[in-house]
């Protein structure tokens, strides 16, 4: 048995068997850890209230044949407080967690990066002191950054020529110029482009500088471009097979804290084999 300490994020929660939970959780050194907190859900339990969602705590673990067990937790931050009161702040959080989770499909691979940005945006939400659509804007913009799937902004996706341009395709990874426009693109306004930079480059004073009508559009923007990103990385063969084979061996430990992994795992396969009826070329 071999102990560790780090300090993570709680991205979520599944209930395991009568009295424990399984903790997945963001780390600063071993990337995402998924780990057992054995009588959690008991009302005597010590440390049950600090490995709720998006606590920052410290953790000590030791190696375990399936899953890693947590046996001690401090408090870094108490984030979830300020978050989980205010339903704006709850919605951001839940979708900078959730990102976080899909964005790192290698369990004990150090993603500090990704970590950092975590750390920070539910810092910002927790308090309070800027737009909450805007910390969420510009934590996954910033962790598409990290995936390599940012969009461009400033120059042509296509061919690099400096911008700004009128065509924005997401297919295509953002903006296009007169030569490079493909059709089925839009033409943002150029605010839109304005606040999509600031917020990658972390320019707070232009964003929040930014009237609502182009927030609502940047939203949009950034939620399909994740979106799409998203969906072709479910699609991708290695992360299908990973799910495949994990899904029996989580399903040993307890029935309700499986659904979640099995949904994706059938949502991808059912997207391969749509993939494969239709002979797609795989974009
Ligand atoms: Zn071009």
């Amino acid at each position: 048995m071999s102990l560790y300490r780090d300090t993570g994020v709680v991205l979520r929660v599944h209930k395991l068997g009568e009295a424990d939970r399984i903790i997945t959780l963001l780390t600063r050194r071993h990337g995402k850890v998924r780990a057992v907190a054995k009588g959690v859900r008991r009302t005597t339990s010590r440390f049950g209230a600090r490995l709720e969602p998006f606590g920052h705590v410290d953790v000590q673990l030791y190696t375990g044949r399936t899953l890693d067990v947590i046996t001690q937790v401090e408090t870094v931050d108490a984030f979830a407080l300020p978050i989980v009161g205010d339903y704006q702040r709850y919605t951001a959080a839940s979708a900078i967690a959730e990102t976080a989770d899909r964005l790192t499909a290698e369990e004990g691979e150090p993603v500090l990066k990704l970590y950092l940005l975590v750390v920070g945006a539910l810092r910002a939400l927790a308090e309070g002191q800027r737009d909450a659509s805007l910390v969420l804007d510009a934590f996954l913009l910033r962790s598409m950054a990290f995936a390599g799937w940012a969009p461009a902004i400033t120059e042509c996706a296509r061919c690099g020529r400096r911008g700004p341009h009128a065509a924005f395709n997401i297919q295509a990874g953002g903006s296009l110029c007169a030569q490079c426009r493909v059709p089925g693109s839009v033409h943002p306004a150029p605010e839109v482009l304005v606040l999509l930079d600031a917020l990658l480059h972390g320019d707070w004073d232009t964003a929040e500088g930014s009237v609502q009508g182009v927030r609502r559009d940047v939203s949009g923007l950034v939620a399909a471009h994740l979106q799409w990103h998203l969906e072709r990385q479910l699609r991708s063969l290695p992360f299908v097979e990973r799910r495949a084979r994990e899904a029996p061996i989580v399903d040993t430990l307890g029935s309700d804290s499986v659904s979640g992994e099995t949904e994706v795992t059938s949502a991808a396969q059912g997207t391969r084999s749509r993939e494969s009826a239709h002979g797609a070329t795989g974009a």
